[in-house]
């Protein structure tokens, strides 16, 4: 298993992403996950499958500690004591008694960040979770935590995929020594059409799908893709035998374009992004 450590958080550089994989499918899913080495689940609690999450943790045998489980707060509930009683919502369906990794899932500029961040750190210090970061931060919002936050934030987890430019976030995300989770690695099934990437993934005998999450992890990114087919889940972490160029790094790079942005939740409208 390869793993990267952000601030004292040692993060493996594949996870499994279960946003809409629900019941019965999740709970399969998560735990054939688990049983083909998988170390790292990504859930959340807007995903009403952190009991499927949890119990697949159990019915897998795989040690709870060997596993790394970030589950993320909504916005509706970052007001502190809110943010608090969430935290344990979350844990009470994982039926688990602290996270490994604990997120503020989107951007609410409703509540002072200062508030947010303190209850965050808060809940940290409780025991409740081993780490915790932040997601779809933009690089004025990291700059904003870095300075409120009083426990170390490990990460931002950011759309990130080769159609998409997000090289300032992410030098942002390093000049503060946070790892940056890939959300939507595969462009959400986007990356198995494109032809570049299937071209270089035929010099490979790979698929253009594990391309893209070799583009990512090549650069020390953390990516974390959905699947609910037990085949692709093999496909996606048989990332670690092959090197991809610099030559074929940077024609992946332009691949980027200015509509490559596929998720734009408006939650008290969108974030400026950079
Ligand atoms: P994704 O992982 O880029 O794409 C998922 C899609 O790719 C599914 O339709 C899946 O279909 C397909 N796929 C997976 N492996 C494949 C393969 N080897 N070949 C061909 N197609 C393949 O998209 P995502 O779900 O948006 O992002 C991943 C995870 O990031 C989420 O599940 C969630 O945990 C997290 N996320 C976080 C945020 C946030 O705001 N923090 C936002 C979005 C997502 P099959 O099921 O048929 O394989």
């Amino acid at each position: 298993m390869h793993v990267i450590e952000a601030k004292g958080a040692p993060i493996p550089l594949v996870g499994l992403g279960t946003w809409e994989l629900r019941g019965r499918v999740c709970a399969r899913v998560v735990e054939q996950a688990l049983r083909l080495g998988y170390r790292h689940i990504d859930t959340a609690e807007i995903y009403d499958n952190e009991r499927e999450v949890g119990e697949a943790l159990r019915v897998s045998g795989v040690k709870r500690d060997d596993v790394f489980l970030t589950t993320k707060i909504w916005p509706s509930h970052f007001a502190p004591h809110e943010l608090e009683r969430a935290a344990k919502g979350s844990l009470a369906r994982l039926r688990l008694s602290e996270i490994d990794l604990l997120l503020l899932h989107w951007p609410n500029p409703q509540i002072p960040l200062a508030e947010t961040l303190g209850a965050l750190c808060k809940v940290k210090q409780s025991g409740l979770a081993r780490h915790i970061g932040v997601s779809n931060f933009t690089v004025a919002l990291i700059e904003q935590a870095e300075q409120l936050a009083s426990e170390p934030l490990v990460c931002n987890q950011i759309e990130m995929h080769p159609f998409l430019d997000q090289s300032k976030v992410t030098a942002a995300c390093r000049a503060h020594g946070m790892a940056v989770i890939a959300y939507s690695p595969n462009a959400r099934g986007g990356a198995q059409k494109d032809a570049v990437l299937a071209r270089i993934g035929a010099a490979h005998r790979k698929s253009a799908t594990q391309i893209s999450l070799r583009w990512l992890v090549q650069q020390g990114i953390v990516v974390i893709p959905r699947t609910s087919r037990i085949e692709h889940l093999s496909e996606n972490c048989a990332i670690f035998d092959f090197d991809l160029s610099g030559a074929e790094i940077a024609e992946i790079h332009s691949l980027a374009h200015r509509d490559g942005r596929l998720v734009d939740f408006a939650y008290s409208g969108s974030p400026k992004w950079d």
